[in-house]
């Protein structure tokens, strides 16, 4: 049975996943085209995902600082590969003044105000904290420089879609300057662990990691490592990435430091991030026909109360539900839905649809029987429960319903993995099932190219097992010792 105004996923899923992005009101299109409002339920969502990275980026030593969102455009140029990456998508300022127009009905950009050299508004801001970085570190002292920065990009995308793909997106950046490439490319890694761990202990999300080809990496890296997750249509989604930038914004930026030995050297840098794309991996991911489906840690209403009542009882079932909330203060985001002005069975359905994880129906004969009925939002299963053992019941319920995410995500990431041998097998499966598809490819570009244009899938990332498989490239035959994922992806 599926949920009114949402459309089934199997009869178009990717209107099913605009469908819930406004019935569960987590964002709107603005009226600035490709740019979305984050709406207060997308946004709490996003402030509670926001609140644990934060966290343990800081626990692994990290400090939070902000840069300006304007970039001169002569540091793009700089790094000459970055410049290359960014170009076709920015946003340019190149004035700075209005002025009243002529006919008096408006305003028109004063010519007058054209500035000297134009600022780019951020589409990621290594050049600007590296020039900053140039003039923070001069000694081994000053290193290592950990920081990390929660902003705003701006990418001038064509093609835009809610949370996945937007002209202006919110994120986190790391950026680190290291004295020696071991020290840097070690973290590296263990920034990706640190996101594939997120995924998995706080949006129930299993993932596949590894490093990316050279025509997927970042723009200026020397490498790049990403975390790529399956979604229910057989797509993959790239969530984070980590990126090892060797010394090539050093040597772009000036950023030296006087060693132990008293030598000036260039110093080792890598840059890493997550963006509120992890929202639209979370909706795709967990998500059912009847609408949201949240790991309770990002529920931003974890349990919602619903009182069943009519003119007579209502003080009575009310108040019995206020016993029923205090009995579980100790449970972060529980709410009491009493608005008199709808049903309760449009609650039921409006909850359903925001994915709060358990509710709980307080009607009076539950009240008499001094019970409650809950509801788990995962399996719809529904249990009586009397009100002394809530709060066991409840907090049990929680943590079953985070591990058993974690697990059907686990199972899809599984079910969608395909081992090939050859191009017609691979060409067999994105036919039909799609998903994460691992087959040995040379590393030539011109193979991975023709794989590209022939079917629309991608390189998603060499995974360390994948990185020691001897076998043969699926298009030119040669022996390679690299089996890589391959997948369509958002
Ligand atoms: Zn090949």
């Amino acid at each position: 049975m599926a949920n009114k105004g949402i459309t089934r996923r199997d009869q178009d899923y990717s209107q099913w996943y605009l469908d819930i992005i406004e019935r569960a009101e987590l964002a709107e299109n603005s009226s600035v085209r490709g740019c979305m409002v984050i709406k207060p339920y997308g946004y709490a969502i996003w402030e509670l995902i926001q609140k644990e990275l934060d966290k343990r980026i800081k626990e692994s030593g990290h400090k939070n600082a902000y840069f300006p969102i304007f970039i001169p455009k002569s540091f793009f140029s700089k790094e000459a590969s970055h410049v290359k990456g960014f170009a076709k998508e920015c946003a340019i300022v190149t004035h700075y003044r209005l002025k009243e127009s002529e006919d008096g009905k408006g305003v028109v950009v004063d010519e007058g105000s054209k500035l000297e050299e134009e600022l780019i508004v951020r589409p990621t801001s290594e050049t600007i904290i590296y020039d900053t970085f140039s003039r923070w570190v001069s000694s081994w002292r000053d290193l290592p420089l950990k920081i990390n920065q929660w902003a705003n990009i701006v990418r001038w995308e064509r093609r835009t879609r809610p949370f996945l793909r937007t002209a202006e997106f919110l994120w986190q950046e790391g950026h680190t300057v290291y004295p020696t490439d071991e020290e840097s490319k070690k973290e590296v890694a263990e920034m990706l662990k640190m996101y594939h761990d997120f995924a998995r202990e706080y949006l129930a999300m299993e993932t596949l990691s590894g490093k990316k080809s050279e025509s997927e990496k970042f723009a200026g890296a020397v490498d790049t490592y990403g975390i790529e997750a399956m979604m229910q249509d057989g797509k993959a989604l790239q969530f984070g990435t980590s990126h090892d930038l060797g010394q090539n914004f050093a040597k772009a930026f000036e950023i030296m430091f006087t060693d132990k030995d008293g030598q000036k050297k260039y110093p080792y840098q890598n840059s890493w991030g997550v963006s509120t794309r992890m929202m639209g991996a979370i909706v795709m991911t967990h998500s059912d026909d009847n609408g949201l489906v949240l790991p309770p840690t990002i529920a931003p209403v974890k349990a919602v109360i619903i009182p069943i009542f009519n003119e007579n009882d209502k003080e009575k079932v009310l108040q019995y539900c206020e016993e029923i909330k205090e009995s579980l203060e100790d449970i972060e985001g529980v709410e009491i839905d009493d608005r008199e002005y709808v049903s309760a069975g449009f609650k039921f359905n409006e909850w359903e649809k925001k994915g709060v994880p358990v509710r709980i129906e307080v009607g009076p004969r539950d009240m008499q029987s001094n019970q409650a009925v809950l509801v788990r939002r995962d399996t719809g299963e529904k249990e009586n429960v009397g009100i002394e053992k809530i709060e066991d019941v409840v907090e049990k319920m929680l943590k079953e319903i985070q591990e058993s995410l974690l697990k059907k995500s686990e199972e899809l990431l599984v079910s969608k993995t395909h081992r090939v041998g050859s191009y017609d097998e691979f060409k067999d499966v994105l036919s039909t099932d799609k998903g994460f598809i691992l087959a040995h490819w040379c590393g030539n570009s011109e193979c991975e190219e023709q794989i590209k244009s022939e079917t629309k899938a991608t390189t998603r990332c060499l995974t360390q097992e994948g990185a020691d498989s001897s076998g043969k490239c699926i298009i030119c035959g040669k022996d390679t010792s690299e089996e890589w994922v391959f997948s369509v992806s958002y």
